[in-house]
C-alpha cells in the first residue's frame, strides 16, 4: 500500500511528461529495457545552461557545485575550469577545512565566481563571527550568497539572524542574504518570502521530497526569491556490493543522473548543487544540465524510490516528537544518510555527535516497542539501531 502511494506521490510531483512516460514499473522487463536503453543512450555533447538566482542578478550554471564531502581540490578547480560558476561550501563543512580547500582551490577565479557559505550561529554576534571566520579562512572580502544554515521552521529564521545578515550587506560582507532548509521547508520559505529580507532559499529538493515543498519553491519563485536545491539525488542510495565501486553502480542503474534531471527539469529552481566528489561524477553532472528528462528516466527513478523507501528519511517531521524518549528521528537519519548513502563515515559521525548527549545515548533496542509508524516507509527503529551501532 505504502509503496503504491508512495509511487502515485512521485508520479505526481513529476513535472509533465507524455502519457506513455507514466506506465507502470511493475513490469520488471519493461524497466529492464529502459534501464539498458537509457546505458546504451549516446552520450550527447555537454553544453551549460544558464540560469539567473532570483532577483539577485548572479548568472550561473544550473548544475553548480556542492562542496561538503568533496576532498580533491583538483576536481574544485576543473569544475571552475570548465565553466561552473556557483561553489556552495560552509562554516560547519569539515571542521572548518572545507572552506579553506575551497578558498585556496578558487583563489585564482574568485572574481568571476559565485561562492556562497553558511553559519549555524544561533545570535547576531555568533552569526556576524562565524562571517568573519568565514571570511577569513576562504580568503576573500565578500561571499555572494551568505545562508542561515539548516532551519527546520519558520520561528528559527529569528529577527536577530535577519539582522546579522542586513549588518553584513551595508557592511559590503555579503552580497544576498539567504536561508538552508531539509526539513520543513514550505514552512522556512514561507518565513523567507514573508519577512522580505531574504534573497535565496537553498532547499533539500529531490523526487521523493513532498510534492508541497514543490508548491513552497514555486511560490518563492513567483515572489521573485533564487531557488537552490540541494540533496537532489534523494540520499544518493546505491546498490553497492562488496568489492564495487560507487560510480560503477551509478553509471549502471543511472540514478542519480535522472535524479538530477528530475529536479533541472521544474522551471522554479534556478540551480542545483549536488554533491561531487571526483571527475567522472562533475563530467556526468555537467552533462545533465543538456539532458532531457525522459520516460527511461522516470523508471528508473520510480525503481529508485522502491529501492530507497525503507532507507530513506524525507525529513518530512510526520514523527517530530512522537519517539517517548525524545529522539529526533529526521536529524539521527540525516546523519545515517551521509554514511550509508553518500558513504561519508567521518560526516555521520560529526554530525551524530553534535546531537544532544541524551539524545545520542538512547539505544532503541532497549525500548520495548517503537511507537513511530513513518507513513513514508522508512523502517524507523531499524535504521536508528544501526545509526546508534555505526556512530555513537
Ligand atoms: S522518518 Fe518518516 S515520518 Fe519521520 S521525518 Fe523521516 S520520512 Fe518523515
Ligand atoms: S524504538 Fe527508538 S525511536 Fe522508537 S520509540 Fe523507542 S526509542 Fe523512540
Amino acid at each position: 500500500m505504502k509503496s503504491d502511494s508512495s509511487r502515485r506521490r512521485f508520479l505526481a510531483a513529476s513535472v509533465a511528461l507524455p502519457a506513455a512516460g507514466l506506465a507502470k514499473t511493475s513490469n520488471i522487463a519493461e524497466t529492464n529495457s529502459a534501464l539498458a536503453s537509457a546505458a546504451a543512450a549516446p552520450v550527447s555533447p555537454a553544453k551549460p545552461r544558464y540560469k539567473t538566482i532570483g532577483r539577485t542578478g548572479l548568472k550561473v550554471t544550473t548544475v553548480s557545485f556542492g562542496c561538503m564531502i568533496t576532498s580533491d581540490p583538483s576536481v574544485i578547480e576543473r569544475a571552475a575550469d570548465m565553466g561552473v560558476i556557483h561553489f556552495d561550501t560552509a562554516r560547519g563543512y569539515q571542521g572548518g577545512n572545507n572552506e579553506r580547500m575551497v578558498g585556496n582551490a578558487l583563489k585564482s577565479h574568485r572574481k568571476n565566481l559565485v561562492v556562497s557559505s553558511k553559519s549555524h550561529g544561533g545570535t547576531t554576534q555568533q552569526a556576524l563571527a562565524d562571517l568573519d571566520t568565514s571570511l577569513q579562512t576562504i580568503g576573500t572580502d565578500y561571499l555572494d550568497i551568505w545562508y542561515l544554515h539548516a532551519k527546520n521552521s519558520g520561528d528559527e529564521v529569528t529577527d536577530q539572524l535577519l539582522e546579522a545578515q542586513q549588518i553584513a550587506k551595508k557592511a559590503g560582507k555579503i552580497r544576498f542574504a539567504g536561508v538552508s532548509t531539509h526539513k520543513g521547508q514550505d514552512l522556512v520559505i514561507d518565513r523567507a518570502i514573508k519577512c522580505g529580507k531574504i534573497d535565496v532559499v537553498l532547499v533539500g529538493y529531490n523526487f521523493a521530497t513532498d510534492p508541497k515543498v514543490g508548491d513552497a519553491i514555486a511560490a518563492a519563485h513567483k515572489a521573485g526569491l533564487g531557488v537552490v536545491a540541494m540533496k537532489v539525488m534523494a540520499g544518493g542510495f546505491r546498490r553497492i556490493k562488496p568489492g564495487e565501486k560507487a560510480y560503477a553502480i551509478m553509471k549502471r542503474d543511472g540514478a542519480p543522473v535522472a535524479a538530477l534531471k528530475w529536479v533541472l527539469n521544474n522551471p522554479n529552481i534556478d540551480t542545483t548543487i549536488p554533491s561531487i566528489t571526483d571527475m567522472e561524477q562533475l563530467d556526468e553532472n555537467y552533462k545533465a544540465m543538456s539532458a532531457k528528462f525522459t520516460e527511461a528516466d522516470e523508471k528508473i527513478l520510480a525503481q529508485q524510490l522502491d529501492y530507497i523507501r525503507p532507507l530513506y528519511c524525507r525529513q518530512c517531521g510526520a514523527c517530530e516528537g512522537k519517539c517517548p524518549q525524545g529522539l529526533p528521528v529526521a536529524d539521527i537519519l540525516r546523519c545515517l544518510m551521509y554514511a550509508d548513502g553518500y558513504g561519508e563515515y567521518p560526516l555521520a559521525r560529526e554530525r551524530f555527535l553534535e546531537l544532544p548527549g541524551e539524545v545520542t545515548g538512547v539505544r532503541c533496542s532497549e525500548c520495548s516497542g517503537c511507537t513511530i509508524e513513518c507513513p513514508n516507509g522508512v523502517h524507523v527503529s531499524e535504521r536508528l539501531m544501526r545509526a546508534q551501532e555505526l556512530l555513537a
